[in-house]
């Protein structure tokens, strides 16, 4: 069994109990993070990202030592890049921020004191953690908690890197038969999913959703999975319009007519402000994007004067395990979104292509496990093989 060791792994061996009730021994090769060569994608300052060795990790008590295997790459990953988003200019966050809180791995080991979690189990996480003691974290509105953190944002490295340490409480085990890709987009999916919960709980009616992008599309996916709708797509990109249309739901340019629920997925000011001219007199507007000005031209006595109600969410605090099974259970496959891979290597790459893309881009996603080696060569097997689309992404 030894001759299976290669430089980087090491085998482990685990007791499990079969479905017949025996125990049984079984073994595997997992990545030995003490032994091999790490790597994290780093945010130096403003433009400035680098992939950099990394240290292993080792968990203290409650934590568990991950070996992330997807990260999404998001609107707030750029603005970090940028040093546009909000936390970095109040002085909240600061440089240097390992970024990546769209991410899904494998538990390597597991630190003193944590019940619920084995090596081998895929998991995700969230992205806001509380501190758990005080008053506000103890009414669950943890992330709002004056002291959390929130993971590849603010105080808190995230995903992506060769590993991670993250706090077993604020983690969630997934059934092994999740794609990671799916996985990756589960706390995407969950923000979407809140801020869809944002909305009066009635009258359930047609819900406008200004922007298809990331965050749009999973509202409309979460919508139609839950019954809520229907859903109308506003996207001025017709690239954008297309994949929603495949996707099955109604897309158009500009906002037909004034709608009692509206969803601001676009994180611009002139997205916010079709939201708000779109929201018919008495209706809610959940804005879920940030857009990262210091202010947005929004004509605030339309608010007063149409009894409009315009609400914010932040983060997906209190929905995980809905969200894990809407994923689980195959309602919602957010990975259909995705549209480009790159390895950790190529971080700088990954953020260049959601930064720049023109709109035929959708989600990107890095896969800190893979080598820019083994992409090159899939990408070149996809371009050459006819029963696979000629694309540079995989
Ligand atoms: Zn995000
Ligand atoms: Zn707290």
């Amino acid at each position: 069994m030894a001759a299976q060791l290669s430089l980087g792994n090491r085998q482990i061996t685990r007791i499990l109990r079969s479905s017949s009730g025996r125990f049984e021994q079984i073994s595997g090769i997992v990545p030995d993070v003490n032994s091999a060569a790490h790597r994290q994608a780093v945010l130096i300052g403003p433009n400035d990202l680098r992939v950099r060795t990394q240290t292993g990790g080792t968990p203290g008590a409650g934590e568990l030592l991950i070996t992330p295997d997807a990260v999404g790459v998001c609107g707030t990953d750029l603005e970090l890049l940028a040093g546009t988003m909000g936390y970095l200019t109040d002085g909240g966050a600061t440089y240097p921020i390992v970024p990546g809180h769209e991410w899904t791995g494998v538990v390597d080991s597991v630190g003193p004191g944590v019940n619920g979690f084995a090596i081998g189990d895929r998991v995700v996480g969230e992205c806001s953690i509380g501190c758990g003691v005080c008053g506000v974290c103890a009414a669950g509105r943890y992330h709002l908690c004056p002291d959390r953190t929130e993971t590849g944002i603010l105080n808190r490295a995230g995903g992506m890197a060769s590993t991670l340490v993250f706090p077993a409480r604020a983690a969630h085990r997934l059934p092994p038969s999740v794609d990671p890709l799916d996985a990756a987009l589960i706390e995407p999916l969950a923000v979407a999913y809140r801020g869809l919960h944002r909305l009066p709980a009635a009258p359930i009616g047609p819900i406008a959703i200004v922007g298809a992008g990331t965050i749009g599309l999973l509202c409309a996916l979460a919508a139609r999975a839950i019954g809520m709708g229907p859903v109308l797509l506003v996207e001025h990109h017709a690239a954008r319009r297309r994949f929603s249309a495949g996707l099955g739901f109604d897309a158009v340019a500009t906002v037909p007519h004034r709608f009692s629920q509206v969803i601001d997925a676009t994180g611009t000011p002139s997205g916010t402000a079709a939201a708000v001219q779109g929201t018919a007199d008495g209706g809610t507007i959940v804005v879920l994007g940030l857009c990262g000005r210091p202010s947005v031209p929004v004509d605030l006595d339309s608010l007063v004067l149409r009894d409009l109600a315009m609400v914010g969410s932040l983060g997906s605090p209190g929905v995980w395990p809905e969200v894990i099974d809407l994923v689980a259970t195959g309602r919602v496959l957010p990975s259909t979104i995705v549209s480009h891979e790159f390895a950790l290597d190529e971080a700088t790459d990954a953020f260049t292509r959601a930064r720049d893309a023109d709109p035929a881009t959708r989600k990107v996603v890095v896969r800190p496990q893979r080598s820019a080696a083994s992409r090159q060569a899939a990408s070149l097997q996809a371009a050459t093989d006819p029963e696979r689309p000629g694309t540079a992404s995989w």
